[in-house]
């Protein structure tokens, strides 16, 4: 895995928590997008190598809601950029790592991705990413 391309944090309300990571940041949201299939609203920051993405849920079944319900929001997934996802998936299933999705789906911010478990990952939600050419 080549760095850490993101963390996504869980959010209740997308347009108040621009506001406040624009303050903390000291930098502007580049970019919001919706991925309907996940059913999120994102909002992404460049902080320096790494980004931030925020997520904010679209329809009560979104995964976000339900972490929302859980938890009450912060820190949801760590995503690792990788230079072949299809690779890196079969080497992670070789090792007995468990797969939320066993071949890349689309994501937000131009990105193929794969979520692992994380029952396989000591409770941390990873998902790999690889840019699209
Ligand atoms: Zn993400």
């Amino acid at each position: 895995m080549k760095k850490i391309e993101h963390l996504g944090i869980a959010v209740a309300n997308l347009q108040e928590s621009i506001i406040v990571f624009e303050k903390l940041l000291n930098t502007t949201c580049y970019k919001t997008e919706e991925v309907t299939s996940e059913g999120v609203r994102t909002a992404f920051f460049q902080v320096g190598a790494s980004k931030i993405e925020l997520l904010e849920a679209t329809n009560p079944d979104s995964p976000i809601a339900k972490f929302l319900t859980k938890q009450g929001g912060g820190i949801h997934h760590i995503a690792f950029e990788v230079d072949d996802i299809e690779v890196e998936i079969k080497r992670l299933q070789a090792l007995d790592f468990q797969l939320i999705h066993e071949s890349p789906k689309e994501g937000a911010d131009n990105k193929r991705i794969a979520f692992l478990h994380p029952k396989s990952t000591n409770g941390v939600l990873v998902e790999l990413c690889q840019e699209k050419n």
